[in-house]
């Protein structure tokens, strides 16, 4: 698969790289072995570009991926702390934990609306100093956001964006409410333009628009100033599809089996708490009239953030 700079940054990457959220812990919760082995399969047909975070919990499948190989991929971890030394200690776990004197790129997690960006100011000076002291190559954030993705062009020590995008306007907000797909991708192209560089995330919806899926990889892939689209597999057929699809060789009429992975709240566990609904980027969880939490699958992006914030372990996907 050839490689593309990443913006400004100087990094090679893929057209497609490996969201590792997928085979954790809040997903697929496979083994080690069988996690890296999947990942080591994606390495071994070309993807270069690895996504992972802090909170996915997901180091050990990159260790032991890339134990006794050549393979040495571009990646990206991330961090929801706001502080300076939380941030610290985040990159000094991600080194620590996949085996790394250098990370390539390191992200503020998922930047809400203001006044997130403000309030996180003690984590973005780490990820500065960080850069500096060059145990990070490249610094910027994650988001769901227009406003911040907007907010993150003018800013000149942003080096990437990692946005959320998809054709249906799936999750992506603006405000208080939701954004659109044009908003985004004008925001895409503003950061790119400023020589940031941008790699897209769930151009699948988070898996519910995966039965479009030539539809939902044309518009992404096709967007100005996206250099690369982070995918989540589970299984190796799922690689050699994108594989084919990069290549050019899919088969147009390509329909994959729609994916029945839903997230479902047990109401006998339920404890009614209200974290998971704090935690819900997409404000897809609401009270019942038993002040239960149940999904909305209409919108529910099956991303898995919810699950582990419940003391109960009440949120199950399946
Ligand atoms: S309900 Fe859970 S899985 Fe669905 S979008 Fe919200 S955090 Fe993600
Ligand atoms: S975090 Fe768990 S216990 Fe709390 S409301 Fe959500 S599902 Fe219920």
């Amino acid at each position: 698969m050839k490689t593309t700079t990443l913006g400004h940054t100087g990094l090679q990457v893929t057209p497609v790289g490996f969201g590792v959220l997928t085979v954790g812990n809040t997903q697929l919760n496979l083994t080690v072995e069988e996690g890296a082995a999947i990942l080591r399969y994606g390495l071994e047909k070309g993807i270069n570009f690895l996504d992972t975070a802090q909170y996915y919990e997901t180091y050990p499948y990159i260790r032991e991926a890339l134990k006794g190989t050549d393979f040495h991929p571009i990646i990206c971890s991330k961090c929801l702390d706001a502080s300076y030394e939380a941030m610290e200690y985040a990159i000094e776990e991600a080194l620590r934990e996949m085996d790394l004197e250098q990370i390539d790129i390191f992200l503020l997690h998922e930047v809400r609306q203001d006044p997130d960006w403000d309030q996180r100011a003690g984590a973005w000076q780490c990820l500065l100093d960080a850069k500096k002291t060059g145990r990070v190559k490249a610094i910027g954030v994650s988001t769901h956001h227009v406003d911040v993705a907007e907010k993150m062009a003018g800013i000149t020590e942003v080096d990437v964006l990692f946005p959320l995008i998809n054709f249906r306007s799936l999750g992506i907000r603006k405000g208080d409410g939701p954004g659109t797909k044009e908003e985004m991708a004008a925001s895409i192209k503003a950061n790119a333009d400023a020589g940031k560089g941008v790699f897209a995330m769930k151009a699948f919806g988070g898996g519910n628009l995966t039965g479009s899926y030539l539809e939902a990889l044309d518009y992404v892939t096709g967007l100005e100033g996206v250099t690369s689209t982070m995918i989540g597999f589970g299984k190796k057929e799922e690689i050699d599809r994108i594989v084919e699809y990069m290549e050019g060789t899919i088969d147009r009429g390509y329909i994959p089996d729609i994916t029945t992975k839903k997230i479902r709240i047990d109401q006998g566990d339920c404890e009614g708490c209200g974290a998971c609904l704090k935690r819900c980027p997409n404000q897809a969880i609401f009270r019942n009239d038993k002040g239960l939490a149940e999904v909305n699958h209409e919108i529910c992006l099956t991303c898995g953030y919810c699950a582990p914030v419940c003391p109960v372990r009440a949120i199950i996907m399946f």
